[in-house]
């Protein structure tokens, strides 16, 4: 940065790991879309404020000095914490799946000014923004980040008719062939699944609902798991990575 050893940026917290005895390493997700990394000292002290300032899912504003290979942070100040103080583990596990996301489609040199409201409007809603969710709706909500932030990425599902043939009257799905599939040509699509009725109205539900709107939609728990599992496949494909963070709340 000419002019200037140090930044100041607001950034969502999508992960921290252990550096040396007494640091970590924090990955964010910067307001202008940008993923940075970054050192916090002393950070594994006991009793250190700022891990406890930089919790998943916080936005925190950041002063931060350039560093020969990782920034450092040199102050934050919390904005805000969407999961609160003591997390569930079920709240925990649809966050880190969706801080997994996040940081597989943000890049260190690259803005997008799409991701960073997403984001934080996912947390905010997922930690209980409209009324604390039960786990279907946990579940919902991490399938419509994906499904959202996908196809601004350039990956959106074809579900209005057959990604083959165009007819509308779609029972299958397939990932690799880009969305829905009627019966006669899923036939001839290695790997297309035939999906129960409604999940496609659901998938068209999740691009075009806001989080908060889905958040209050009535859905039960299977219908919610099978389309959470139809969003890990969508972003496994299309992102071809293993998304561990996301295999982990479908296991568990
Ligand atoms: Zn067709």
């Amino acid at each position: 940065m000419p002019g200037g050893k140090t930044y100041r940026t607001r950034a969502i917290v999508l992960d921290k790991t252990k550096l040396r005895e007494t640091d970590l390493i924090f990955t964010l997700l910067a307001q202008d879309g940008r993923q940075i990394r970054a050192v916090g000292k002393g950070a594994r002290k006991p009793g250190s404020r700022l891990a406890a300032r930089c919790e998943l899912g916080c936005s925190v504003d950041l002063l931060l000095a350039h560093g020969r290979s990782l920034d450092v942070v040199a102050e934050a100040d919390l904005v805000s914490a969407p999961l609160g103080p003591a997390p569930s583990f079920e709240l925990l596990s649809a966050a880190s799946a969706i801080a997994e996301v996040a940081r597989v489609c943000s890049f260190e040199d690259a803005e997008d000014h799409f991701i960073f409201p997403l984001t934080e409007k996912a947390f905010a809603v997922l930690g209980g923004l409209c009324g604390e969710l039960d786990g279907a709706h946990l579940d919902l909500l991490v399938a419509a980040y994906v499904f959202k932030l996908l196809s601004h990425e350039g990956y959106w599902p074809e579900l209005s008719g057959c990604v083959s043939c165009g007819d509308e009257a779609v029972s299958y799905f397939s990932a690799a062939a880009g969305g829905a599939l009627c019966a006669s040509c899923a036939s001839s699509v290695p790997g297309a699944e035939e999906v129960p009725a409604g999940i496609v109205s659901w998938l068209r539900a999740l691009m075009a609902r806001r989080f908060d709107e889905l958040a209050a939609d009535p859905i039960d728990a299977p219908c919610a798991v099978y389309i959470l599992a139809l969003a890990h496949v969508w972003a496994a494909t299309h992102l071809d990575c293993r998304l561990r963070a996301f295999e982990f709340l479908l296991g568990r």
